[in-house]
């Protein structure tokens, strides 16, 4: 979403004559867009800060102005904050606000009389009406918000705060937004969300859209081949959702956080199912696509967590097998009802559980990615790591290796598996 996000802002600033460059040094203008999502979010953003504040100071010496912002869910969370203990930041706007960053740069840079910007003001409401309607394409793959916040308030999590109440866009604003993507050579896009199932916007009609309508939409459009969507929650899950995956343009691969496999656990983040919800949920959508990739996402060590709750996530687990997953040990966000709750689990304990997860997910990675060695998977290529190589995903979601000519970047190809390293596959072009 941040990557998104960040896209967002530089066509928002093109018309200003903005362009984005690689690194800080010269730049004009420093967007530092964050997440609050990892530890010491707060503290990295700082240190970060001390380290761009430099080409500022070195901009000044050369009678140079360099604008300083800080974006994103930290602004949002600790704006006041920020603004004290850095006074150097010119503009520290959350991610609702940045539809109306011309005004902000406006005020800042003193067309209206120099000013210092503090916006995190929730406007989600109309946040993607001040976003230009033309989206710039960067390679074959394009991410679009299609929702954005969530009212789940998982105890452990500060979306609900730092991204408002859940908010999905017009269906008509996607669709087109798609098809402007398409013209510039997009052929697989990833819908995004906080909460992404949950989407239900309002056509023109006054008719609610569900995610899965608004991607046999998208799948009706000529060119689109490839269509994912991420990050979904269990309570969600609608069975047109999972019925959609019969169709060739939506991808077989499934991103569905479960956070634990205790029942215990999963009340106490308030996450409002059980584990049983989750296997019935895989089971459904195993019988509409077998070969369905799944990946999920765990918090290790959550305020009370037992070894039996945890038994209970590995036994998920290996029942379950993953393609892919995201693991962490669980960090108290300020502000959330977790922070305050007792019962914490020590390090060295959270360490070792840790471990012996990700190495049993390291595993299903690893034998996912075995069993598709000897197959022909079509493969999108985006992008040419080093010369002769190109780079690109199978319909699993699976990152692909292979010797061809950059030519066929963007393009899509049929690639035979020969290996893998556990984590990314190796291949040939299937020369058809
Ligand atoms: S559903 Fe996801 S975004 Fe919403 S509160 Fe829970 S973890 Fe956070």
């Amino acid at each position: 979403m941040n990557a998104y996000d960040s896209r967002k802002m530089a066509d928002v600033l093109a018309p200003m004559g903005y362009n984005e460059v690689d690194e800080p040094e010269g730049a004009d203008m420093i967007i530092l867009n964050t997440c609050h999502i990892r530890e010491k979010a707060t503290e990295k953003v700082f240190s970060e800060l001390g380290r761009l504040k430099k080409h500022k100071q070195d901009a000044e010496k050369e009678d140079r102005k360099v604008l300083m912002a800080v974006a994103g869910c930290v602004a949002q969370a600790e704006g006041d904050f920020i603004a004290e203990r850095a006074p150097y930041v010119d503009m520290v706007f959350g991610p609702q606000s940045f539809g109306t960053l011309p005004e902000m740069v406006a005020e800042a840079t003193g067309a209206y009389g120099k000013k210092r910007i503090i916006n995190t003001d929730f406007e989600e409401e109309d946040k993607f009406d001040k976003l230009p309607e033309e989206t710039i394409a960067t390679g074959p793959t394009a991410f679009l918000a299609v929702q954005e916040g969530c009212d789940k308030f998982c105890t452990f999590c500060v979306v609900p705060y730092t991204r408002g109440g859940e908010y999905s866009r017009r269906p008509e604003a996607i669709l087109d937004e798609v098809k402007a993507l398409r013209d510039q050579g997009v052929r697989e896009v990833s819908f995004l969300g906080q909460n992404v199932n949950a989407y239900h916007g309002l056509n023109a009609d006054g008719e609610t859209k569900s995610l899965a309508e608004l991607m046999l939409m998208t799948a009706e459009i000529d060119g689109i081949e490839r269509i994912r969507y991420t990050t979904s929650h269990p309570r969600d899950m609608q069975d047109d959702l999972i019925e959609s995956h019969a169709h060739p343009k939506v991808m077989p691969y499934l991103h569905l956080p479960v956070q634990s496999g205790s029942n215990k656990i999963l009340k106490a983040m308030n996450r409002k199912h059980e584990r049983d919800l989750y296997f019935e949920i895989i089971e459904k959508f195993r019988k509409v696509r077998p070969d369905i990739a799944i990946s999920g996402d765990f918090i290790i060590g959550f305020p009370g967590e037992t070894d039996q709750d945890f038994e209970d996530t590995m036994d998920l687990v290996r029942q379950i097998k993953y393609s892919s997953a995201y693991s962490f040990k669980y960090s108290p966000r300020p502000g959330t009802t977790a922070a305050k709750m007792g019962g914490i689990i020590r390090e060295d304990i959270k360490d070792a559980r840790l471990q012996e997860l990700q190495a049993l997910l390291n595993q299903q990675m690893r034998d996912f990615n075995e069993q598709t060695i000897g197959k022909e998977l079509p493969t999108l290529f985006d992008g040419t790591p080093r010369e002769g190589q190109l780079y690109g995903r199978s319909p699993y979601n699976q990152a692909i290796y292979v010797t061809g000519h950059p030519r066929l970047d963007g393009q899509m190809d049929t690639v035979r598996i020969t290996g893998t390293n556990g984590k990314s596959l190796m291949g040939e072009l299937v020369l058809l």
